[in-house]
């Protein structure tokens, strides 16, 4: 029995003769009715089975959509409007009893939060500008005021001093000393106190101009020369033979950075030297190298020491000093504002270096002055 094709099906039967040859074959072939309506009900089961399929997925799909993907699309949507408004105050609005509501319920607590913490922030800070406002505002108020009479102190002990009121006898101008000596740490107190407010607002600005780097040098002289003597220090100056003559820069604030080193490198030391040193680092940088055999400073401290008001700790072996911790903080900013550098290199009980490293424009006139 053999299918000839979809639709026909041949059965064949051999007859054999009397002596057992074959003798015919018998073909009988028939319509295939029953395949045809199996295949028919194998397609329309396929047909629905697929359809079915389709409609449950559409349907699944529809749900999900409508239930679920909808709804987290909504949440993502809104919350992301927040955070991209910044805006704490709007809330997520996903309705439902399921997990995606309850996410959204939690989306609107962690708002709550939020904005309570972003409320107060706001405030806090208002209230820190304010307060730097006011402590700006008191800083240069009080230092205006008490500059005034503190000069005006200063100025009648000197002429006390000089005689000018009559005769002084030798206790009364040592008082009088002391008084001067008083005032003109208060007064440079007070003058720190008011740049570092002015450097930290941003509010101190340098003003270049002409000057003779030889006259910057003689006046640090002038005043570190007493100073040492007093402790018996060497001083030395060691000043680049081709120094030009005129510089372009702010030949107050550089007066107060070299001042500030030496000053502290004299008040640092005990015994030996301390050594000014000014000398190109290329064609447009200079260097001034501040070193002392002084007590040095302890490596830890090495990274807090350009902070306002940081002292290195006063232990045993660092005598009581003046001063409140601002002149180093007063330098670094300083330094920074020229756009220069400073560095330390320090150990304790051996001395203290400090390199700072500005770009200094020469003055055109210095060819000049050269020439004549
Ligand atoms: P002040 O001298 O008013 O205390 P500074 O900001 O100038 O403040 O210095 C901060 C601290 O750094 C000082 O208290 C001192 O301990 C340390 N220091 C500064 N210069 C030197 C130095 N040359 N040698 C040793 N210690 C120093």
């Amino acid at each position: 029995m053999q299918p000839l094709n979809s639709e026909t099906i041949v059965s064949y039967a051999r007859f054999d003769d009397l002596w057992g040859a074959p003798a015919f074959v018998l073909a009988l072939d028939q319509q295939r009715d029953i395949y045809a309506h199996g295949n028919l009900a194998l397609g329309i089961f396929t047909l629905i089975l697929v359809g079915a399929s389709a409609g449950v997925a559409l349907g699944l799909m529809y749900g999900l959509e409508r239930f679920f993907i909808k709804r987290l699309r909504r949440l993502a949507r809104e919350t992301g409007q927040i955070s991209a408004n910044r805006d704490f105050t709007q809330r997520v609005t996903v309705p439902g009893t399921d997990e995606i509501a309850a996410a959204a319920a939690s989306v609107n607590v962690m708002l709550d939060a939020l904005e309570q913490s972003h409320r107060e922030t706001i405030k806090a800070h208002h209230e820190a500008v304010q307060a730097l406002t006011v402590r700006e505002r008191i800083v240069a108020n009080v230092s205006h005021e008490a500059r005034t009479p503190l000069s005006i102190i200063n100025l009648y002990a000197e002429t006390c001093q000089r005689g000018m009121y009559g005769p002084v006898t030798t206790k009364q101008y040592e008082v009088l000393n002391t008084i001067r000596s008083s005032g003109f740490q208060l007064l440079s107190f007070i003058n720190n106190l008011l740049d570092e407010a002015q450097l930290h607002s941003g509010k101190l600005h340098l003003h270049e101009m002409e000057f003779a780097p030889r006259d910057l040098v003689e006046s640090v002289k002038l005043l570190a020369e007493p100073l040492a003597a007093k402790k018996a220090l060497l001083l030395a100056f060691d000043i680049a033979p081709d120094l030009p003559p005129l510089f372009l820069g702010d030949e107050r604030r550089l007066n107060q950075i070299a001042v500030n080193l030496v000053t502290n490198a004299i008040k640092f030391t005990e015994t030996g030297s301390v050594e000014v040193r000014l000398f190109p680092r290329d064609d447009a940088q200079w260097v001034l190298q501040v070193a002392d055999t002084g007590i040095g400073i302890p490596a830890q401290a090495l990274d807090h020491i350009f902070e306002p008001f940081w002292q290195v700790d006063n232990s045993d072996t660092r005598p009581v000093m003046t001063g409140v911790g601002l002149g180093l903080s007063i330098v670094k900013q300083l330094v920074d504002l020229m756009n220069g550098s400073i560095s330390i290199q320090s150990e304790l009980g051996r001395g203290s270096m400090f390199t700072v490293t500005l770009p200094l424009k020469v003055a055109v006139r210095s060819a000049l002055y050269l020439s004549t």
